[in-house]
C-alpha cells in the first residue's frame, strides 16, 4: 500500500513503545503501524518520540474575550495540544442555550487551529430544559459548579437543580462535570479575612481549606450514586479528594477525576512568593499534599491532567499585589502543559511513556467519547506530538506566545522539548511557527445520542 506520509520514530502506542517504528497515514488517519518500513513520503523523526496529540479537557478561551479561539488554539498547537474541550463560562454569555452554542461553533470553525469540542452548561435556575437541545447541537459534556464565581456567567447551581440535571444526564449517558468547592465556607472565610485586613498572598489558600473541595466532591458523588449520573470532578487539588473518588469508584459510582498541571508542579510556597500569578481555584497546596497527588497519579487514581487554561488581562491580575482577593483566579497552561508534564512524568520520574499518553490524551478521549482521538491506533486521526526527549531548556517567557507571564516557572530547567505538532496528518506547528491557517481546526461533535 502507498501511504500519503510515513512517520518514523519512537512510537508510543497504548500498551507498548515501538523503538523504531513506522506510521502510515492516509487521508489524515493512521492506517498502518509497523516495525518494517512502509511505502510513502518518509518523514524521519529518528531519535524523537511520537506521542498521541494531547487532549486538554479544561480550557477557557472566552473568560477573557480578548483571547478567543484563534489565540487560544494557537497556544494549544504550539504546546502539543491537538484537541481541547472549551469551557462554557464565556463572557458575556455562558453556553447555556443553543443560540449561543451555534454562534460559538461558527466562530470555532473560522478561527481554530486545533480540533475543539465544547462544554455546555445550565442556567442557575430552570435551565435543565436546555440539556437535551444542547446535546442535539453537539456539546460533549456539561459543566456545573457548586461555587459561585459569577451569578449569571458561572453560577453555583443549587442542589435541587443539580439533582434534576443529573437525572436527565443519567438518561443520556453523557458525563456531568463539576467544579467542586463549598460556596458558603469559602465566601464566609473570604469575608472574614478581608474584614480583618488579612489580604496577604496565602490568605487565598486560607479561605479554601481542603475540606471545601473534598466535601463538595463527596456530596456530588453521593448525588451521582442515587441518580445514576456519570460524573467528573474537575481540577482536584488535594489527595483527600482523590481518596474519596477512589472510594466511590470502588463502590461502583461512575466517577472520574482530573487534576491540573499546577497542582503537580507548584505548591503553596509559590502562592506565598508570587501572589497573583500563582492564584487559582482551588488554591495551591502545601508540598506534602503535592507529594500525595503524585502518589495517587503513580497508583492510577487520577484519570487525566488538564491545564484549566485561562489568560486574564495583566492589569486585572496586578490588582492582587495590593490585596490577593482582588486578583482574578487562574493561570494559562495550554501552551506549556505538555512539555512541563513530560519533564515531570517522563524525564524526572521515569514513568512509562504510555502512562504519559494515557494521562494526557487517551483517558480523556475515552471518558468524554471523543471519537478517533487520544491514541496512535489504526483508524484514529493522525494527531501527534513530536518530542525530543533529550533536549534541555530553561523557562524563558519570551519563548512562549502566552500573553501573560508564567512567573512561577521562570528560570526553571526542563528536559524534553516539542519539535512539531501534527493534526490529521498535517504539521500545524513546526517547532518555530504555525504552518496552517486559522480554520484548520474543526468542531468535534459530542457523543452519539443514546
Ligand atoms: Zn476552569
Amino acid at each position: 500500500m502507498q501511504f500519503d506520509k510515513v512517520f518514523k520514530g519512537t512510537i508510543v502506542l497504548e500498551d507498548e513503545v515501538l523503538e523504531k517504528g513506522y506510521i502510515g497515514i492516509k487521508d489524515g488517519k493512521t492506517v498502518e503501524i509497523s516495525v518494517d518500513p512502509l511505502e510513502g513520503d518518509l518523514i524521519d523523526f529518528t531519535g524523537k518520540v511520537i506521542l498521541p496529540g494531547a487532549i486538554d479537557v479544561h480550557v477557557h478561551s472566552f473568560s477573557n474575550p480578548e483571547e478567543g479561539f484563534a489565540q487560544t488554539s494557537k497556544l494549544a498547537a504550539r504546546g502539543g495540544v491537538t484537541t481541547f474541550v472549551d469551557m462554557p463560562y464565556d463572557l458575556p454569555n455562558p453556553v447555556n442555550n443553543t443560540g449561543i452554542l451555534k454562534e460559538k461553533i461558527i466562530d470555532l470553525e473560522k478561527n481554530a487551529y486545533v480540533d475543539i469540542a465544547l462544554w455546555g452548561t445550565i442556567a442557575k435556575r430552570n435551565g435543565t430544559g436546555e440539556i437535551q437541545k444542547l446535546m442535539d447541537e453537539g456539546v460533549t459534556s456539561f459543566k456545573m459548579s457548586t461555587f459561585e464565581t459569577d451569578a449569571y456567567r458561572f453560577p453555583k447551581v443549587p442542589n435541587d437543580e443539580i439533582i434534576k440535571a443529573m437525572e436527565i444526564l443519567a438518561e443520556t449517558g453523557i458525563v456531568a462535570a463539576f467544579h467542586s468547592e463549598d460556596d458558603e465556607i469559602v465566601k464566609g472565610l473570604s469575608k472574614q479575612l478581608e474584614e480583618e485586613n488579612k489580604t496577604h498572598n496565602l490568605a487565598h489558600a486560607e479561605t479554601r481549606p481542603p475540606y471545601t473541595e473534598s466535601a463538595a466532591a463527596l456530596m456530588l458523588m453521593e448525588f451521582a450514586k442515587w441518580t445514576g449520573a456519570k460524573i467528573h470532578i474537575v481540577h482536584a487539588s488535594h489527595p483527600r479528594t482523590i481518596e474519596l473518588v477512589k472510594l466511590f469508584k470502588e463502590m461502583g459510582t461512575d466517577v472520574s477525576v482530573e487534576t491540573c498541571y499546577t497542582y503537580l508542579l507548584l505548591d503553596e510556597e509559590d502562592l506565598k512568593e508570587q501572589g497573583p500569578p500563582a492564584k487559582m481555584n482551588p488554591p495551591l497546596r502545601p508540598k506534602e499534599d503535592v507529594e500525595g497527588m503524585w502518589e495517587h497519579l503513580k497508583q492510577g487514581n487520577i484519570d487525566m491532567i488538564s491545564s484549566d487554561h485561562i489568560v486574564w488581562d495583566i492589569k486585572d491580575k496586578e490588582k492582587g499585589y495590593e490585596n490577593i482577593f482582588k486578583s482574578p483566579s487562574g493561570l494559562p497552561g495550554v501552551e506549556v502543559i505538555v512539555p512541563l508534564m513530560f519533564d515531570a512524568i517522563v524525564s524526572k520520574r521515569n514513568m512509562p511513556l504510555n502512562t504519559f499518553a494515557k494521562l494526557m490524551a487517551t483517558n480523556a478521549a475515552e471518558r468524554f467519547s471523543i471519537k478517533n482521538k487520544g491514541k496512535i491506533a489504526k483508524g484514529h486521526d493522525a494527531d501527534f506530538i513530536i518530542i525530543d526527549p533529550d533536549e534541555e531548556w530553561t523557562f524563558v517567557q519570551e519563548n512562549f506566545e502566552t500573553n501573560i507571564d508564567l512567573l512561577p516557572f521562570k528560570d526553571r530547567q526542563f528536559k524534553g522539548r516539542i519539535k512539531e505538532t501534527i493534526i490529521r496528518g498535517e504539521t500545524v506547528y513546526d517547532g518555530r511557527d504555525m504552518v496552517v491557517d486559522p480554520g484548520y481546526g474543526h468542531f468535534i461533535e459530542g457523543p452519539e445520542k443514546k
